[in-house]
């Protein structure tokens, strides 16, 4: 499939038994987002001597992707200020950065990785850390003007320049992407009105319990929340959106829409090589595909992980930053399991939302604290097991509950419901009583 193409670079082999010296080995990462970026920064921090290359199709160095919901949206961080490091960074550590191109296609017979522009990477292992991308909404009229996604710096900058300009917004989805928007947007002074297909806000990541949390204090924000339906179409006039219709023919007039309806894995460039891909690419427990000389990792990445039954895709920062670490060690000849604890959080306006472990799967919750305030916790068990525990301004409980989580300690409702009982002891008790991990 590559043959023909021009090589522009080469790994130099010279092998002793077969073995490519780390300091003549090369690294291609696709993927320059924040998991590419990690296995690069932690490449050099190792002393990786070998050859790393990064390559994004975004035209922009790797940058933080939470501000654009958040700060950046609200103009209190600017742009200059999302990159992940400067830019002298990249040829300081001797980090080959590409952008603007696309990996098209990979070779692993020869362990090719080839791009849009025809140029060719020769690699000793290959890192796909392709993301996500937007889900597009299969209804008419998205291709209004006045309709938005969210994903990238230029969507966030488009939607920023709208804000000052429109009074009323309909945001597609409740999860993280369309709530945090929502918050942002009230600053503006935007009258805020969101739709959801599901009974309650977030309701893929959060218990009960915690949707009803949000459902109160993001109603009580004036945020106008609509469950249990669907869009049928956006209206306009001449090319400009003006409403959303619902499957119930409700007409919400609106002048900007965001849609926020999750996120596809990229998995093509690894379905294409015949890599296993369900839901994301298949990788073992040190992040590995069944190719020994590729790795999948970050939103792309499906994995069998200790806080979860089964294969898990996991969409978040913690996520990329640890697999990337991980991936990085295992190149630079110190290999681990990946088993960090999954954490996440979302901030809303003055809520901050907290999540430690994975919590699909709970049969109990309890809650610790008021929830008919802006301070609880609530705990997440299946049986005995506690599986996570989501808090909202409760720094202190979540840092405790990533202690409790991966160190597999449980407690018991009772412990967990009383505030007086001191989260930090069960995690710091188990911890000494364990040896330590490799
Ligand atoms: P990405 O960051 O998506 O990077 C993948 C990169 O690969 C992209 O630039 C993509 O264009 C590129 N790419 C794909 N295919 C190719 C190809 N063939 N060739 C070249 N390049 C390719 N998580 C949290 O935990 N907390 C938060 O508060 C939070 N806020 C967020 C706010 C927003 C607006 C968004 C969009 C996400 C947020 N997230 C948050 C999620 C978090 O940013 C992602 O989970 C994380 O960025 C995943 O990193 P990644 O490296 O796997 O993928
Ligand atoms: P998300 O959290 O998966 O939420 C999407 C929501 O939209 C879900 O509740 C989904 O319901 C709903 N939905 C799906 N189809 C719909 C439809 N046709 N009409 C109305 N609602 C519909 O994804 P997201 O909020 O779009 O976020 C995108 C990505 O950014 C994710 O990777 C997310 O993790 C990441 N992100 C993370 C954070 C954070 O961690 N703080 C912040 C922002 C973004 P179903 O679940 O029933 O499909």
């Amino acid at each position: 499939m590559l043959a023909g193409r021009s090589v522009v670079e080469h790994g130099r082999r010279n092998g002793v038994r077969g073995q490519i010296q780390m300091s003549q080995q090369t690294v291609a990462i696709v993927g320059a987002g924040l998991g590419g970026f990690q296995v690069a920064s932690v490449l050099r921090d190792l002393r990786f001597p070998g050859r790393v290359v990064l390559v994004g199709d975004e035209p922009h160095a790797p940058y933080h992707r939470p501000p654009l919901s958040k700060a950046f949206l609200l103009g209190t961080t600017e742009e200059s200020k999302l990159g992940m490091r400067p830019p002298t960074f990249y040829a300081d550590n001797r980090v080959e950065l590409i952008t603007g191109k696309r990996a098209v296609a990979v070779d692993r017979a020869h362990r090719k990785l080839a791009l849009e522009d025809d140029s060719v990477i020769q690699y000793d292992h290959l890192v796909l850390a392709t993301g996500a991308r937007n889900r597009p909404l299969p209804v008419p009229g998205t291709d209004l003007s006045g309709v938005h996604f969210l994903r990238t710096v230029d969507e966030a900058r488009m939607l920023r320049a709208s804000l000052g300009h429109v009074k009323r917004a309909v945001v597609i989805g409740a999860g993280f992407i369309g709530l945090e928007f929502a918050a942002s947007a009230l600053k503006y002074g935007v009258d805020v009105t969101v739709i959801e297909v599901a009974n309650r806000p977030m309701a893929r990541a959060l218990s009960v319990p915690m949707s009803a949390v949000f459902a109160r204090e993001l109603t009580k924000m004036n945020v106008r929340l609509l469950f249990n339906t669907q869009v049928m179409r956006l209206v306009g006039e001449g090319a400009k959106v003006t409403g959303v219709e619902t499957v119930e023919g409700q007409v919400v007039p609106c002048d900007l829409v965001v849609i926020g309806i999750g996120v596809i894995p990229n998995v093509e460039l690894a379905a294409t090589c015949n890599l296993d891909v369900q839901n994301g690419i298949v990788v073992d427990e040190q992040l590995l595909t069944a190719d020994p000389n590729i790795s999948a990792i970050g939103d792309c990445a499906a994995h069998s992980s200790a806080h979860a039954d089964g294969i898990v895709r996991i969409e978040s920062v913690q996520n990329a930053t640890d697999q990337g670490r991980c991936v990085a060690g295992r190149i630079a000849g110190r290999p681990s399991r990946f088993t960090a604890v999954p954490w996440f959080w979302s901030d809303q306006g003055d809520l901050k939302l907290q999540i430690a472990g994975l919590t699909a799967g709970c049969d109990r919750t309890v809650v610790r604290g008021d929830p008919a305030g802006t301070s609880c916790a609530v705990f997440c068990f299946r049986g005995e097991r506690l599986l996570g525990v989501e808090t909202v301004n409760r720094p202190a409980d979540h840092m405790a509950a990533r202690r409790l989580i991966g160190n597999h300690v449980s407690l018991t409702a009772e412990q967990a419901a009383d505030e007086r009982f001191d989260l930090k002891q069960p995690g710091a008790a188990a911890a000494l009583s364990r040896p330590s991990q490799p």
